[in-house]
């Protein structure tokens, strides 16, 4: 029933478009646009999130098969790769309070009577952290806010210690993953994660199913990995997890935690919490339950104890292609996830469901007459939620064909409503201005560049104003980690893009059994009108990147972005040295110690060294080399571009060394510390996990004090750069033999 409506969708379209060869047909871009059906995504939705398909459920192989059925339909070559990966499921988890009063945490999610999902519960995976090590600990609980390397630094100043503790973090302010490992590097001997009714529940609007947000018990599930180690199967770190791998002991892993660990809801937290004593926290610490947050430790004490099913489990990569009829070798690759922590309707069905709407379009197009020039690549990857399996034991395995071939990599992880969020690679900066500029908001009726301005203009700071109304384009975020982009733009140098709308709703079912149909219908986008602006969004960015002539990087926008972060870099420095000398100051003043509340002291810390000054010469010569370089190449590439059918030849040579451009940036030697990561200038954070570290070798040396390892890494990321100029000045160079 589904499927032949499906097909009915397809006819209609192909009934309503341009004979083939039409003289005033528009660009097939354009054509394209009027293809993406919103009910279509809706049913795509109602499919994929009808039952739990994480890793190893029946119902993901099931979606993965029907997907693969769907890609052949539309008229595509498509195809499941598997690998074998690690992915531990609960054996038992148990949560109690032993001190002061006996408490024992229920660890579930009920299902709620209206939500017709909800109640699966034989296909559900309990609530867990996955990527925890097995444990059994008892100790006192110390309430450690979010977790970060900066609340630690407030327990030290407050004189409190977690070593030997339990320690509770709130979801929220960084990766999950991060929470275990500096609770682990500071002497933890558990972690607790809990969803704080402040962050994601009735302190925003009322809770589900009445309203969008976490209700009482609701879980974040979610994986602990230390993902800005390394991403992909903790045991087959840089090769491909297939049959014959070199796989490592569960025990040598590295990034598996050091620490057990467990999600837990608000109801199960707030026992823990209002039995706490020990200082009050800070006022920013508190969160929105009835209780005075306090630090601890103790007089709470708790006993976890957790055990996992080490099981390696199949995971199915659909892999859809059309090949490209005049760059056959050039690939533009396109993904986002299918497996689900539960249902997923919206991470990652949102995102998923459009993108098959642009696969049939495109089979739409296609049947029309449309030849895309190149090689377009379409992926639905098996588990992104554990540790980007899918999309980066695929990159580990297609490594060598990719360094050739892959010319970009655009992912989305889930959609809503609102204004276009786009990160990505700098060098695509203008690229993803002009669609912005194509594609209209289904509520505004404006094009989305407009309304995405309006955003920047109106939440920005009066510097981000000024610049959202002035500068041509406006800026996309850089990159740090999350979703499947990774593997593709940090581990091998693809240019890469990450797209979705959001900005207007909040909700707190993320992770839970509540991210379902049910709830996307009501409270996200209903009418998928948003899914059907990223699929034409998505779609669009496809077949302009398949088709150009010339490929449509852009190095401007990528020298003005490097500048900005070798500034934040000097910024960043000096305020250090400016930190650092007025708490000395206010050390040898006795300026602290007349301040401190002899009620609720304070520890008066040492006297430490003022980092030094630094030198940042090569990267400021390197990114006005590069500036230069730009210039050069716009100037070049717009008086003239071979043309294909002129010269064929050059401008396969031109194309083929902008696609390297990306993998300038690639360092064999990795960053310090994780050799898997070897991009120099976008990197997920060590302590943030998600966020971003620009210039990462450089910022996080600064960061965490390590000053001598500054200037190496100054001088490595400069080189870098250097590369990227010589590259640019080179197809400067062909272009303007071309002019001639
Ligand atoms: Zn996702």
């Amino acid at each position: 029933m589904r499927q032949g409506l499906v097909v009915l969708v397809a006819s209609i379209a192909v009934a309503g478009s341009w004979p083939t060869g039409a003289q005033n047909a528009p660009p097939w871009d354009e054509r394209y646009r009027s293809l993406p059906d919103a009910a279509a995504i809706g049913r795509y939705m109602e499919r994929l999130s009808a039952r739990p398909h994480h890793v190893g459920a029946p119902y993901t192989k099931d979606n993965a098969d029907w997907m693969l059925a769907r890609f052949r339909e539309w008229g595509w070559q498509a195809r499941i790769e598997t690998y074998e990966v690690l992915f531990p499921t609960p054996k038992e988890r148990l949560l109690e309070m032993i001190a002061p009063t006996p408490f024992k945490a229920a660890l579930e999610e009920p299902a709620i009577p209206e939500d017709p999902t909800s109640g699966q519960k034989t296909e559900q995976l309990p609530t867990y952290n996955i990527y925890s090590i097995d444990g059994d600990v008892t100790g006192p609980l110390v309430y450690v806010n979010y977790g970060r390397p900066e609340d630690y630094e407030e327990l030290d100043a407050l004189g409190v210690s977690v070593r030997g503790a339990i320690v509770i973090a709130r979801y929220g302010g960084s990766f999950r993953g991060t929470k275990p490992k500096i609770a682990a590097e500071h002497g933890a001997i558990g972690c607790l994660i809990y969803s704080d009714p402040r962050d994601d529940g009735y302190f925003s609007d009322a809770v589900f199913p009445e309203g969008p947000m976490r209700n009482r018990d609701g879980v974040q599930r979610g994986s602990v990995m230390d993902l800005p180690m390394y991403s992909g199967d903790p045991l087959t770190p840089g090769v491909a997890a297939v049959p014959g791998a070199k796989r490592l002991p569960i025990a040598d892993a590295p990034t598996l935690t050091k620490i057990p660990v467990l999600p837990i809801s608000y109801g199960d937290a707030q026992p823990l919490l209002a039995a706490m004593r020990g200082p009050v926290a800070p006022a920013a610490w508190r969160g929105a339950l009835p209780v005075t947050y306090r630090l601890g430790p103790g007089p709470s004490r708790v006993h976890l104890k957790v055990s996992f099913n080490w099981d390696t489990k199949t995971i199915y990569d659909v892999i859809a292609m059309l090949p490209g009829s005049t760059f056959p070798d050039e690939w533009i690759v396109r993904g986002n996830h299918h497996d689900a922590w539960v249902n997923g309707a919206s991470d990652p069905v949102s995102g998923m469901a459009p993108e098959l709407e642009e696969a049939r379009s495109l089979g739409v197009l296609i049947e029309q007459g449309w030849k895309p020039k190149r090689t377009i690549v379409y992926a639905a990857w098996d588990g992104e939620e554990a540790a980007l399996l899918g999309s980066t034991e695929w990159v580990e395995q297609h490594r060598e064909e990719l360094r050739d071939k892959a010319v970009a990599y655009i992912n989305t992880d889930g959609n809503s409503r609102g204004f276009l969020q786009a990160g990505g690679s700098h060098t695509l900066e203008p690229f993803v201005n002009e669609i912005a500029r194509s594609v209209i908001d289904p509520e505004t009726k404006g094009t989305v560049w407009k309304r995405w301005q309006a955003n920047r203009i109106s939440g920005g700071s009066p510097d981000a104003r000024s610049e959202a109304r002035t500068r041509a384009d406006l800026r996309i975020a850089a990159l740090g980690s999350g979703s499947d982009y990774t593997p593709f733009l940090q581990h091998h140098g693809t240019a890469s893009l990450n797209l979705s709308f959001g900005g207007l709703d909040e909700d707190g079912i993320y992770h839970s059994i509540y991210d379902d149909f049910y709830h996307f219908r009501k409270f996200s986008d209903p009418g998928f009108l948003y899914g059907r602006a990223l699929a034409q969004f998505a779609g669009t960015a496809v077949i302009r990147l398949a088709d150009a002539d010339l490929l449509p990087y852009d190095f401007t926008a990528l020298a003005d972005t490097a500048q900005t972060y070798v500034r934040e870099l000097q910024n960043l420095l000096k305020q250090r040295q400016d930190e650092v000398k007025e708490r000395n100051r206010q050390i040898t003043d006795g300026v602290l110690v007349a301040v401190n509340d002899p009620k609720r002291p304070r520890p008066i810390p040492a006297v430490e060294p003022v980092p030094p000054a630094l030198n940042f010469a090569p990267l400021e010569n390197a990114v006005a080399a590069l500036t230069r370089a730009a210039d050069r190449y716009r100037k070049a590439a717009a008086a003239g571009v071979p043309s294909l059918n002129a010269d064929p030849v050059r401008l396969r040579t031109v194309n083929a060394r902008l696609i390297q451009s990306e993998r300038q940036f690639i360092d064999e030697r990795g960053l310090p510390r994780r050799p898997w990561y070897r991009h120099l200038l976008y990197a997920p954070g060590y302590y943030t996990g998600y966020g971003v570290k620009t210039m990462p070798g450089v910022r996080e040396a600064i960061e965490e004090k390590r000053y001598a390892d500054v200037e190496p890494e100054v001088i490595r990321a400069a080189a870098a750069l250097d590369r990227e100029t010589a590259l640019v000045n080179g197809v400067a160079e062909n272009l303007e033999r071309m002019g001639k």
